[in-house]
């Protein structure tokens, strides 16, 4: 039998750093590994699978449209895509939408619009926000080991503190583009903003004639207990940059465009993937599955039962515990590599963010029982001595 391990580790970039256990197959909120042990799935496709692994409607409109039509750039149009954008646009209640295949790509979509729009050539981001990495989309990310390596970035950036009105405030000038923010912070350690700090940004944008970009590439689609997190806060966001879940774990991701940018010029951004209408299939599929099961409710009720049980773990190797829905972030007060690989050897798969915060991002469609599970697991690995 091929190590598959060894086989990627020979053959891939590097750029990952892999965990030990090859995973051949998920069903709902469950993983299993080529030697037939189960997990419960915290990692959830980095978010991607917010509908759970193997949803049968979700497999049935894909193979249906991969007979069909898989490639079609956007210049021919498609009922697939036609659907999904009127779909997209009415969940949002945003007037256009431009289609590509990733948050990062989301991202530049929007950097891109917001400069032709506003022809102002700043932009404001927060200290721990990720946005992606492509050169744009690194530049309004935080973390320096991220973005280090690859100076000089695009020029105009700056980051300022999160949750952090004034700090704001004195940087958006009238070369200000865009302000961008996400509502949670994610991968920067899982910070909910402020109701406060998250409409008074959007206001100095709308003072300033900014635009007010939202990322919620990590908490759309029900992550925190709204379809979109910014309704959580009746937010108007000018851009909404949306992905992973979009199209039930098919690469897909989408910039809603607001009233405030019209209709863009021709030619001024393309892509030969985006809007390809099997994407577009699997996404019409994923949002009915997402709207029928209930998800953003489900992700409501069952993070906070989520988030009590983990308040209630008695460890002084706790921080703090905090979140939105299901988007969930426990801080230790130890680097949390280790209790992740303890995590798994006792069958939960979790992410980290930053290096003290142990995350969880579970299909929504998990069970309270599995939470319990997944509570009452980290409860234990806090208990035993773990190598570092
Ligand atoms: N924005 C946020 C908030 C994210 O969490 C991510 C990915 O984790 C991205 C952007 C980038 O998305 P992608 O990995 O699809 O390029």
């Amino acid at each position: 039998m091929t190590d598959i391990l060894a086989l990627e580790n020979l053959r891939a970039s590097g750029v990952y750093n892999k965990r030990g256990v090859t995973m051949v197959r998920g069903e709902g909120a469950l993983l299993w590994d080529d030697q037939g042990h189960q997990y419960i799935d915290c990692v959830g496709g980095q978010g991607a699978a917010n509908l759970g692994h193997a949803n049968a409607t979700v497999a049935a409109a894909i193979a249906e449209q991969a007979q069909r039509l898989i490639s079609l750039t956007e210049i021919f149009p498609n009922e697939q895509r036609a659907a999904v954008m009127d779909r997209l646009c009415r969940l949002a209640d945003m007037p256009r939408v431009y289609l590509c295949n990733s948050g990062t790509e989301a991202i530049e979509a929007a950097f891109k619009f917001a400069r032709v729009t506003t022809r102002r050539t700043e932009f404001v981001a927060a200290m721990r926000g990720f946005h992606g990495r492509t050169m744009g989309a690194l530049s309004a990310t935080w973390n320096k080991a991220y973005r280090e390596p690859f100076e000089p970035l695009v020029p105009g950036f700056r980051h300022v503190p999160y949750n952090n009105l004034d700090a704001l405030s004195k940087a958006v000038s009238e070369n200000t583009a865009a302000v961008i923010l996400e509502v949670v912070q994610g991968e920067g350690g899982v910070y909910p903003g402020t109701p406060e700090y998250l409409r008074g940004a959007q206001q100095i944008c709308q003072e300033r004639g900014a635009l007010f970009i939202l990322d919620e590439v990590q908490t759309g689609f029900g992550r925190t207990g709204k379809l979109f997190a910014f309704q959580h806060h009746d937010l108007r966001p000018d851009l909404l940059c949306l992905a992973k879940s979009i199209a039930g774990g098919v690469p897909m991701g989408a910039t809603l465009i607001g009233e405030r940018l019209g209709v863009l010029p021709g030619h001024i951004h393309g892509s030969t993937f985006g809007g390809n209408p099997l994407a577009c299939a699997a996404s019409l599929a994923a949002l009915s599955e997402m709207e029928r099961l209930d998800l953003p409710a489900r992700a409501a009720e069952n993070g906070a039962h989520f988030m009590e049980r983990l308040q209630e773990i008695n460890s002084p190797l706790i921080r703090e515990v905090r979140g939105m829905g299901l988007l969930v972030g426990v801080e230790l007060k130890k680097k949390s590599a280790p209790f992740l690989q303890a995590l798994t050897e006792r069958g939960v798969v979790a992410l980290s963010a930053g290096m003290n915060v142990v995350r969880f991002l579970p299909p929504l469609v998990i069970t309270r029982e599995q939470l319990d599970c997944v509570a009452n697991t980290l409860a234990q690995v806090l208990m035993e001595p773990v190598s570092e």
